[in-house]
């Protein structure tokens, strides 16, 4: 919250009663929520907010580096804190589950495709999908 206050200052911008209860469910929720998630959320906290807050908040926090937009298959944009250790994501078909993972030897592997490419990474996607651990065990068949 003190980053997003920091950042709100920087930009001239006040935190207003709404701005704040929705970074802060953001912030506490964390992890690859979708803005009607955060919505049905913020709305337990205040019944006033509406749709179109929420986004614009969204919209800001991305902008402050303070968030994260990812777009798995599935199709909605998930939202996840930024600024933590870099992850990737593996995504179960069946139920929606998200794991994260890292992987310092695919990061390497990455580097050395790069260099041998001779081109500079900025960032990548790592996205698996595929069953998870619990809908692998309720499908024996695969
Ligand atoms: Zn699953
Ligand atoms: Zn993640």
């Amino acid at each position: 919250m003190l980053a997003f206050h920091e950042r709100l200052r920087e930009r001239g911008l006040k935190s207003t009663g709404p701005r704040d209860d929705i970074a802060r469910v953001f912030f506490e929720l964390g992890r690859h929520i979708s803005a009607e998630e955060l919505y049905a959320e913020v709305r337990k906290v205040n019944p006033h907010v509406g749709y179109a807050t929420i986004y614009r908040t969204l919209k800001l926090l991305k902008d402050c580096n303070l968030l994260f937009e990812r777009h798995f298959e599935e199709g909605q944009a998930r939202y996840e804190v930024a600024g933590e250790h870099h992850h990737d994501h593996f995504i179960c078909e069946n139920c929606g589950r998200i794991i994260e993972f890292e992987s310092d030897e695919i990061e390497r592997m990455q580097d050395s495709i790069a260099s041998k490419l001779g081109v500079l990474l900025t960032h990548h996607k790592m996205e698996l999908y595929g069953l998870c651990g619990e809908c692998r065990a309720k499908k024996p068949s695969r």
